[in-house]
């Protein structure tokens, strides 16, 4: 470095320093603030739109990424069982995942099957249905499909009960209904030889629950989270990256989400049997321990809203 470079550099550190020291607190948190989130874009940025990866320690499950959303799909001789499409508000979503698989095995497309009645998960199966795909969902989304009838949703070809399991080229998938949770639709998706489950948005792993939070059954929920605990399994695939680096999750991240919830209803029972939600109480709503939970304070009203409703309003 040149005499003349270093005494620039050190006379614009000392003004950055100069700066800094006069500014007040909160415009530095600001600053910082600010510098997190360019970094936070910047790592999106570098993040493709669009991955497969195949699960660590399997020779035939994979996740299919699309944004922040995902979807598992397993490969046999026999053909492949995708689920979710996981295309809302993206038209070439389900031509991009059919791509995908493509890359990996030439088999037919045999099943796909919906984790429950979203659209920002199940929008996009045509492609799937036009490939020759059956698609399977729980017999309580028939209703709700049909009621609204989304054009970018084909209707299910096939309604399964609350404990199915689709055998394929030498692969078991159980397909389980375990009661209302985030929705009254949701399949929990076993893999017993892998012990790897599928679930998508009542568990998230590492991450404060959203807006998914606004029509989802709380009691039945923690019941859910139980009942889940007690199968066997040892990975969980959510239905959204697990945070942080895209982790799965284990049984301590439903723990953490059960406990989560525990902590959210006992502050909205707290509000609430005071009478004090809706207001003040969702501005007064604190989930004490996730402060510093990824989601935080984007999900935070959300919960609040939820659990003022259930012990303010009794429902
Ligand atoms: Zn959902």
């Amino acid at each position: 470095m040149s005499v003349l470079r270093f005494a620039a550099t050190a006379a614009a550190l000392v003004a950055l320093g100069f700066a800094a020291f006069n500014a007040p607190p909160r415009a530095q948190a600001q600053e910082k603030a600010q510098e997190k989130g360019q970094e936070k874009a910047q790592e999106k940025a570098k993040r493709p739109q669009i991955q497969t990866t195949k699960v660590d320690g399997t020779d035939n499950v994979y996740i299919f990424r699309n944004g922040n959303h995902q979807a598992m799909f397993v490969v046999t001789k026999q053909g492949v069982i995708a689920t979710d499409p996981v295309a809302y508000g993206r038209p070439t979503g389900g031509a991009d995942y059919i791509a995908e698989i493509r890359k990996i095995t030439q088999a037919p497309i045999r099943y796909l099957i919906y984790s429950h009645h979203h659209f920002d998960h199940i929008a996009g199966g045509k492609a799937f249905k036009d490939a020759g795909a059956q698609i399977i969902a729980h017999k309580n989304a028939k209703k709700r499909l049909a009621a609204v009838n989304d054009p970018n949703t084909p209707m299910p070809d096939r309604y399964v009960g609350d404990n199915t399991t689709i055998n394929l080229g030498g692969t078991a998938l159980e397909l389980r209904y375990l009661g209302l949770n985030h929705s009254d639709t949701t399949l929990v998706m076993r893999l017993p030889r892998e012990k790897i489950i599928f679930i998508v948005d009542t568990i998230p792993v590492g991450t404060v629950p959203g807006r998914g939070m606004i029509d989802m059954y709380p009691i039945e929920t923690e019941a859910f989270m139980k009942r889940v605990l007690a199968m066997d399994w040892e990975r969980l695939i959510p239905g959204h990256p697990g945070q942080p680096n895209d982790r799965l999750g284990t049984k301590k991240d439903v723990e953490d989400q059960l406990k989560l919830l525990q902590v959210a209803s006992a502050e909205g029972k707290r509000l609430g049997q005071a009478g004090r939600c809706w207001e003040p109480g969702e501005k007064e709503f604190k989930l004490e321990g996730y402060e510093n939970w990824p989601g935080y304070a984007a999900g935070l009203p959300f919960i609040a809203r939820r659990y003022c409703g259930l012990w303010g309003r009794g429902t």
